[in-house]
């Protein structure tokens, strides 16, 4: 469903750009995490004794309160990429994870492919995301991620025209269809390493929520997350995404 992330491709992917894309070339782009041919986005900074754990796709009410204990047992902070539909039927969960000093970011209402919605649609789901993220919380919300990195140029003008900040990753699996909580973790760590050896942080994707259904069991990724968490602590400061902007 998602391309996995790679390195050092989107100078490469810019001189595509300059040379004109065809239909195949966008599609790829649009989904491609590194892609600058969109607009910029926050990835991850030279930092590589940092880490940013991501949640994306909750609220979710079978799953993020247990992952709220697991991330509260270690005093790690975290950032959630919340759905606003999901949002709506959960603002408890919502405050609960901003009391905990999460930060929370702005994932659409129902988490459509924007590069395939007009721009009026994208508008709404930003729009009617954020009134209601801010309704809830009483706080201002700044951060934005594109459900499946899906974006084309409006995406990111009219987030930031929301005063939202674009964010992506540089390291994520399947986790949603992987039933091994150990072969995530170890997926994930093989990459974080690799992010490390460059010189750079790891910015980290995993899902609390499944965008269609809002109980749908994350078990896997919850334990993978404890584990990375677990493995890296020792040696790695958490940040919740604001650190890098
Ligand atoms: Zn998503």
């Amino acid at each position: 469903m998602l391309t996995p992330w790679m390195t050092g491709i989107s100078a490469g992917l810019g001189a595509i750009a300059a040379a004109g894309l065809g239909v195949g070339g966008f599609a790829y782009a649009s989904r491609w995490p590194s892609s600058r041919i969109f607009g910029t986005a926050l990835i991850a900074p030279q930092q590589p004794a940092e880490f940013a754990l991501t949640f994306d796709d909750g609220p979710n009410p079978a799953w993020t309160p247990k992952l709220l204990d697991t991330l509260a047992a270690r005093d790690v902070r975290a950032t959630f990429f919340l759905l606003g539909s999901f949002a709506q039927a959960e603002p408890q969960l919502v405050r609960r994870i901003v009391a905990a000093r999460h930060l929370i970011g702005n994932h659409s209402w129902s988490h459509p492919n924007l590069a395939q919605i007009s721009s009026g649609q994208i508008r709404d789901q930003l729009a009617r995301t954020q009134d209601m993220l801010e309704q809830i919380t009483g706080a201002q919300v700044n951060y934005f991620r594109p459900p499946f990195g899906a974006r084309r140029p409006a995406v990111f003008r009219i987030a930031r025209s929301l005063g939202l900040t674009p964010v992506l990753w540089n390291a994520m699996t399947s986790d949603w269809s992987q039933p091994s909580f150990t072969r995530i973790a170890e997926q994930l760590a093989s990459k974080i390493d690799r992010l490390n050896r460059r010189g750079l942080a790891a910015n980290i994707v995993l899902h609390d929520g499944n965008h269609r259904q809002r109980n749908g069991n994350r078990e896997p990724s919850v334990t993978a997350a404890g584990l990375l968490i677990a493995k890296y602590k020792p040696t790695h400061r958490f940040v919740t995404l604001d650190a890098w902007a």
